[in-house]
């Protein structure tokens, strides 16, 4: 079955936090370079500590701009949540999220599917700080009720996963978590605002590498966390005691990538799926990780909450040695090897879940590589793959 966004997306990705009456008609909001705001009267200074800073009535550069706003007020409306913060990287949203709703003591479900580094906070940081991380299976669905204990506090999700990509059943976990008054915060980088619709969902607080597609030129670091109403006030705080606030260029750079989202993303997805399927007719292939396809796992659940797919996914090599596989690499022409993804360029990097994966144990034929389809000619992409497989033949 196609999937289309839902109706009116691609009209908001164009308009949302624009405001031109502000900005004597600009299309785009300006940037601003700002720390310092000034008062006329001591009145009016004291009185812009007791407001909350928006659009109209900045405070001081930290705690926002009209740049800032602009994006936050685009993202959240995107998503469906009550308001967005902005902040540095999609690591310190993820931080920043786990850190407002955490206390010494608490106990923490963290999916055995995330990104790494946000894996590292919990096992450092985190735990420094005396809160307890439990890793559970991303597909647990609704018998993560069996792990929750007196004290967890909040659990984490990242759906797919974006090196192994299961699908979670957001709406199964959720209503536990209801049930047993604990935050979910989800990481949604490889949806983005547009394909899943955190908030329909019951996740209380969702989280962006806004680096990856938001961005989608790879040319700044950005994050953004989304909340429901009673989730915002104290991540908002946080943020602000924290410290965070991201760069106006690269917020603006944000703003520009969020205007051509919804077309990026349909083609990602359409570049993914005419490499995907080159590449499940060959034999050095023995699963491919999409949930976008009939056969994966993880179809099913994608069918019923996603509205799309973006263009990053996962691919099982039969058994080959690791040499073989740097011979492939090295010698690739278009796909390029770097961390990140969601930018125009296609990217292929080697990939170890098997090194930290505990729930459960990670298990395949042979090596993981992630690949992101970017927008090249896709036959360009196909041929370079094609002698990729010479190579890794070759060296076998
Ligand atoms: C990249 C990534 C992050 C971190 O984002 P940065 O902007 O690089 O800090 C978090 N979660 C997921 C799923 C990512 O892919």
């Amino acid at each position: 079955m196609k999937k289309r966004l839902t109706p009116g997306d691609q009209t908001k990705t164009t308009h949302l936090g624009r405001r031109p009456d502000l900005f004597h008609g600009s299309v785009n909001p300006p940037v601003y370079h700002t720390s310092t705001i000034l008062f006329p009267t001591m009145k009016e200074f004291e009185a812009s500590y007791t407001r909350r800073a928006d659009f109209g009535q900045l405070r001081y550069g930290r705690v926002g701009t009209p740049t800032s706003f602009a994006f936050e007020e685009a993202i959240a409306q995107l998503e469906g949540g009550h308001a967005s913060i902005v902040v540095p990287s999609g690591l310190s949203a993820a931080t920043t999220a786990m850190l407002a709703f955490l206390n010494s003591g608490d106990h923490l479900l963290m999916t055995d599917s995330a990104y790494y580094p946000t894996r590292r906070y919990c096992e450092s940081l985190l735990s420094r700080m005396g809160v307890d991380t439990t890793y559970y299976d991303p597909l647990a669905g609704s018998n993560i009720e069996q792990l929750i204990k007196p004290n967890t506090r909040v659990i984490f999700l990242e759906s797919p996963g974006s090196l192994t990509f299961e699908v979670q059943d957001v709406p199964a976990i959720t209503k536990v978590a209801k049930e047993y008054g604990i935050k979910v915060i989800l990481d949604n980088t490889w949806a983005t605002p547009l394909l899943f619709k955190s908030f329909e969902h019951g996740v209380d607080v969702s989280i962006h590498a806004a680096t990856k597609y938001i961005v989608g030129h790879a040319d700044a670091m950005l994050g953004v966390m989304v909340a429901n109403q009673e989730s915002f006030q104290t991540l908002q705080m946080c943020a602000h005691q924290c410290g965070l606030c991201a760069g106006p260029d690269d917020i603006y750079l944000g703003l520009r990538g969020l205007r051509t989202l919804a077309v990026r993303l349909t083609q990602h997805h359409q570049q993914a799926l005419s490499i995907i399927e080159w590449l499940s007719n060959r034999p050095e292939v023995a699963r491919i990780l999409y949930p976008a396809l009939p056969d994966d796992p993880g179809y099913r659940m994608w069918q019923r909450d996603f509205l799309g797919a973006c263009g990053l996914f996962g691919l099982v090599l039969n058994e080959f040695p690791k040499h073989a596989v740097a011979n492939m690499l090295d010698g690739m022409k278009l796909f390029k090897m770097g961390a990140s993804w969601g930018g125009f360029e296609s990217l292929i990097i080697p990939a170890y879940p098997a090194k930290f994966r505990i729930a459960p144990p990670w298990q395949a034929e042979g090596p993981l590589l992630r690949l992101h389809a970017g927008l090249e000619d896709v036959q360009d992409l196909i041929s370079d793959l094609e002698q990729g497989f010479v190579r890794l033949n070759a060296t076998a």
